[in-house]
């Protein structure tokens, strides 16, 4: 019977300590946050555990635009955007955001979906034919991962920024199309992709290189264009996904590439076609939240969040050096996703746990998500974090450690 074949496994998952719940947000999202637990308790915490990387969630001139967004258009866009859901805000976050990658792609035009999830099945999905391989770097996003199962193309995977991995492989294929697939900034690891040597690869093998950057966009490169920005790429053979729902503190996500890949993604991707458009009131207010990326704000809060991550780093690594015999170890990481590798499940989801009744959410991350024996607390720093927050994160670890 199907419930008890669903109690089983929801059973064995219990035994490895890998059981997830929601807790409730009482409060909007922002460093500090009322939260209800799993007790029902609601407590005010600081949380590290946001992507929303410059407080622009609550944004006083964000808020604002949603309000004037759903005054001008009122609610849901009410059908596909093929239909009648693209309205004239869709139109111009689009239009905004191919300018913005001009620069680095060549004939750049933006597509919209509603999330970065359904983005990414679109493009590997869409792009990825019975013509095609798809290369996939090992620690990619499971969104790629299941546009990768959904593709007819052939799948092969290179390891973690393997650019050696990669050639080898595009050396050996004889597929027509070949479409190297990573994340810009790996969400589970803080790390940086090698996007210069990849992009050489692509150029070498005649290859593309799609480019999940939902960790990057807003947060990297000097105006907030992200990863590609950072690097200074420019290149025909770059498609890329940003989403809308982190640094962008609203929600979306968009695929910005050569005219001709995103006028094909408009006649074939599945999750573009048979979807309701976006809200337009939150395009309306994107074009706002992506205003205060690119001006003063966006330069001020990257700054800050550079100090912050280098107070943390500075004070974590103090803490190790205190304690050799420790097993935690931090993760080379120059975004604001600042994991602590600490080893068992049980392990990490006690030490969430010790930090949470000082006040402070950080969440455990657990395998699937990582690989086995590498839980970890995953930390994310937010410009609108104090440096009084950081410190108290690294009093409270240091009374675990
Ligand atoms: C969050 C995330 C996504 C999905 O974006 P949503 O807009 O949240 O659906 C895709 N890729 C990466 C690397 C992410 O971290």
């Amino acid at each position: 019977m199907l419930l008890d074949h669903l109690q089983a496994k929801l059973d064995a998952i219990r035994a490895q300590d890998l059981t997830r719940f929601t807790r409730i947000a009482e409060t909007g999202t922002a460093p500090r946050q009322t939260v209800r637990g799993a007790d029902g308790v609601a407590r005010e915490l600081t949380m590290f555990c946001s992507n929303d990387y410059l407080g622009l969630a609550a944004h006083p001139a964000v808020t604002a635009a949603l309000v004037e967004g759903a005054q001008v258009y009122g609610g849901g866009s009410g059908a596909s955007p093929l239909v009648s859901g693209h309205s004239r805000a869709h139109h111009d976050v689009e239009a905004l955001l191919g300018r913005w990658f001009e620069p680095h792609i060549p004939e750049a035009r933006a597509i919209g979906f509603c999330t970065g999830y359904m983005a990414n099945l679109a493009v590997v999905a869409a792009l990825g034919d019975a013509d095609a391989e798809i290369f996939s770097e090992t620690l990619n996003h499971a969104s790629l991962i299941d546009g990768t199962r959904l593709a007819k193309a052939k799948v092969s995977r290179y390891a973690h920024c393997d650019v050696e991995d990669l050639r080898a492989r595009l050396a050996a294929s004889t597929a027509r199309i070949k479409l190297i697939v990573t994340d810009a900034v790996f969400s589970m690891d803080g790390d940086i992709a090698p996007l210069p040597a990849l992009l050489q690869a692509a150029e070498d093998f005649d290859a593309w290189l799609i480019v999940d950057d939902a960790h990057g966009l807003g947060v990297l490169g000097e105006t907030g264009v992200g990863t590609l920005e950072h690097f200074r790429l420019r290149s025909e053979r770059l498609i890329l996904m940003g989403t809308l729902g982190k640094a962008a503190g609203l929600a979306g996500a968009f695929v910005v590439a050569h005219r001709t890949i995103t006028d094909y993604l408009l006649q074939a991707a599945r999750n573009y076609i048979f979807s309701t458009a976006s809200p337009p009131a939150v395009e309306h207010a994107l074009l706002t939240s992506l205003a205060l990326i690119r001006g003063e704000v966006g330069a001020q809060r990257r700054a800050s969040l550079r100090a912050l991550q280098a107070r943390l780093r500075a004070g974590i690594g103090a803490l190790l050096d205190r304690h050799p015999t420790l097993t935690w170890k931090l993760a080379d990481s120059q975004t604001p996703i600042q994991p602590l590798i600490v080893g068992g499940n049980a392990e990490v989801m006690a030490l969430a746990a010790a930090l949470e009744r000082e006040g402070l959410r950080v969440p455990g991350i657990r395998p699937p998500t990582v690989p086995k024996g590498e839980a970890r607390l995953r930390i994310t720093l937010c410009a609108t974090h104090t440096e009084a927050d950081v410190d108290r994160l690294l009093a409270a670890l240091e009374a675990c450690a």
